[in-house]
């Protein structure tokens, strides 16, 4: 039987990917911060009707060598989903940046050394769209966000330096066996949650329902269901083609507007009809550290087509508009909120 590790087993994506791992035959050994949470994670696959025979959890920390050998130590695949995701904007840049990227050293240094056959690595769309030029809407795989500007926002260079230093590693092997890397780069990712933790990416819908959003900022971006998410993370692992290349994985791109309206319309009635201007955003956000992460993209589409992903990973994502409003249910009929 292959072995997975996964890092980052009691995160909204990592608790998915474990889950489908153990559906498809492979033992998973999964990473947490501290062994206390061990039985959330295994109570969240009985939450998924899937046996967690075939799970272990060890103990490993982005910010600490200790663990991270044993933790490769036996495996044939690494998907590290593991990094800071918080909401708001953090007191200092590196208190994002520094797990991330180290993180990334950590885990993709003790794969290489272990002789890991390949490495999924989850980045992020942050890796991509983000860039001080003004008119750009449409981006590929090809595209990188601009780390120098200052007005990048911490989590998207967080997500872009560890990407790129993943990239760097597996690039400096040297010799015939080679740690591959293939990268999934998912837009926002919604749908439903294994565990009573909401995520970062959920809460949103929470707030929209709760009406605690008082209009709908002019903002536009991709969307993509948590499920789908982590079947790319297999598919680009068990894929040879999928082997050095990036994925953006993104169902359709939504406007606030029109996810509020679907709510609206799904019976919750506190969501927003109103759309702010622009200039109101960026002016709140002077005085709001969560539209501070926004207000950079308010005004203008953004176009994360999920092209290569399709034809690659032959990935066939389930409309994202029926995820929200089955996330919005969720969060109501098990008292999330
Ligand atoms: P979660 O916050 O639910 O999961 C993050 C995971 O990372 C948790 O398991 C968390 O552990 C772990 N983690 C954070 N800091 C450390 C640390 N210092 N040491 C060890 N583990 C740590 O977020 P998501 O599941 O949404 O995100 C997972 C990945 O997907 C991240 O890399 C994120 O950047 C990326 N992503 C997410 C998107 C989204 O919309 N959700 C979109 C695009 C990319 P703990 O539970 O102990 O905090």
């Amino acid at each position: 039987m292959e072995k997975v590790l996964v890092t980052g087993a009691t995160g909204f994506i990592g608790l998915h990917c474990v889950q489908q791992l153990l559906e498809a035959g492979y033992a998973v050994r999964g990473t947490v911060r501290s062994l206390s949470r061990e039985q959330e994670v295994r109570d969240a696959m009985t939450k998924a009707g899937t046996s967690d025979e075939n799970l272990e959890l060890v103990e490993a920390d982005l910010m600490s060598d200790a663990g991270w050998p044993e933790a490769v130590a036996g495996c044939d695949y690494v998907m590290h989903v593991a990094s800071p995701f918080i909401k708001g904007v953090p007191k200092h840049e590196d208190e994002l940046i520094q797990p991330a990227v180290q993180g990334t050293e950590r885990a993709l240094s003790a794969a290489i050394n272990a002789g890991v056959k390949k490495v999924v690595l989850t980045s992020s769309c942050a890796a991509i769209v983000a860039r001080d030029g003004k008119g750009k809407t449409h981006f590929t795989e090809d595209d990188w966000t601009d780390t120098s500007s200052n007005r990048t926002p911490a989590y998207y260079k967080s997500k872009t330096l560890a990407e790129q230093r993943a990239w760097e590693l597996v690039e400096a092997q040297a010799g015939d066996q080679k740690t591959e890397l293939s990268v999934i780069n998912p837009a926002g990712v919604v749908g439903p949650m294994l565990s009573r933790d909401i995520g970062t990416s959920n809460a949103f819908i929470a707030e929209v329902i709760k009406g605690e959003v008082p209009g709908c900022p002019k903002l536009h971006l991709g969307f993509v269901d948590v499920r789908d998410v982590a079947s790319a993370h297999l598919a680009a692992m068990t894929r040879s083609e999928a082997s050095g290349e990036r994925f953006i994985i993104s169902e359709r791109e939504l406007w606030f507007k029109e996810i509020s309206d679907l709510l609206r319309e799904a019976g919750y009635e506190k969501s927003p009809a109103r759309v702010l201007p622009t200039w109101l955003v960026k002016l709140l956000a002077i005085f709001s550290a969560d539209l501070k992460q926004i207000a950079g993209m308010a005004g203008r589409a953004t176009y994360t087509p999920a092209d290569k992903a399709r034809k690659l990973l032959d990935w066939q994502p389930r409309n994202v508009e029926g995820s929200l409003v089955e996330t919005a249910n969720q969060l109501i009929d098990e008292q999330l909120i």
